[in-house]
């Protein structure tokens, strides 16, 4: 199973795979951070669809289309805001990872990637953020046989190295 994981650093908005989640915001409406960057990169008929979505609460994952992205699919989905971890938000990434891997199989996809979902501007601790993207993502791929490949895009050095160790704790290496 961990050989369809793949790690990588580099910019999601440029990866081949069918679908790229999005760590968007519960409007929907585009932010900063990789929301800003996806929405710059399909261009405007995105914002046009997440629009007619109308929003999605924290956890849940709603699918739009990729437009000039070199994916098909978007998955958007809202990681929640770090504060300090008593506010259930263990769960709700975990929610996120799951509900994202699901809509993305629904809607017809073989590969995925993902951006590191609430570690930017929502302050949730990468190295706990990580752990957690992996779990949820061993724990689904040992359900469901539909996806082949998994990408995880770490922007950044700090973030290549804590999901290279954490890889190797989860699916052990
Ligand atoms: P959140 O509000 O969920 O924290 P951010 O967009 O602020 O979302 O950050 C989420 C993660 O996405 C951060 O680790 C950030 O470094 C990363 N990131 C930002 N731009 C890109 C990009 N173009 N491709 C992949 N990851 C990105």
């Amino acid at each position: 199973m961990k050989e369809k994981i793949r790690i990588i650093e580099g910019d999601i908005t440029q990866q081949p795979v069918d679908a790229i989640v999005n760590a968007a915001n519960t409007t929907l409406l585009g932010g900063g951070g990789v929301d800003g960057a996806i929405h710059r990169a399909a261009g405007p008929q995105l914002l046009e669809e997440t629009r007619q979505i109308g929003g999605c609460p924290t956890g849940e994952a709603r699918v739009s289309k990729g437009y000039r992205l070199p994916a098909r699919w978007v998955i958007h989905t809202v990681g929640p805001v770090w504060s300090g971890g008593h506010r259930n938000e263990e769960v709700l990434l975990a929610n996120c990872y799951r509900n994202s891997l699901r809509a993305a199989v629904d809607a017809g996809a073989r590969s995925i990637a993902f951006p590191s979902i609430s570690t930017g501007a929502y302050r949730f601790p990468l190295e706990r953020a990580t752990e957690i993207a992996m779990r949820e993502t061993k724990r689904f791929l040992e359900g469901d046989d539909a996806l082949k490949e998994i990408v995880f895009v770490c922007f950044g050095p700090e973030a290549l190295t804590t999901y290279q160790n954490v890889f190797q704790r989860v699916f052990g290496g």
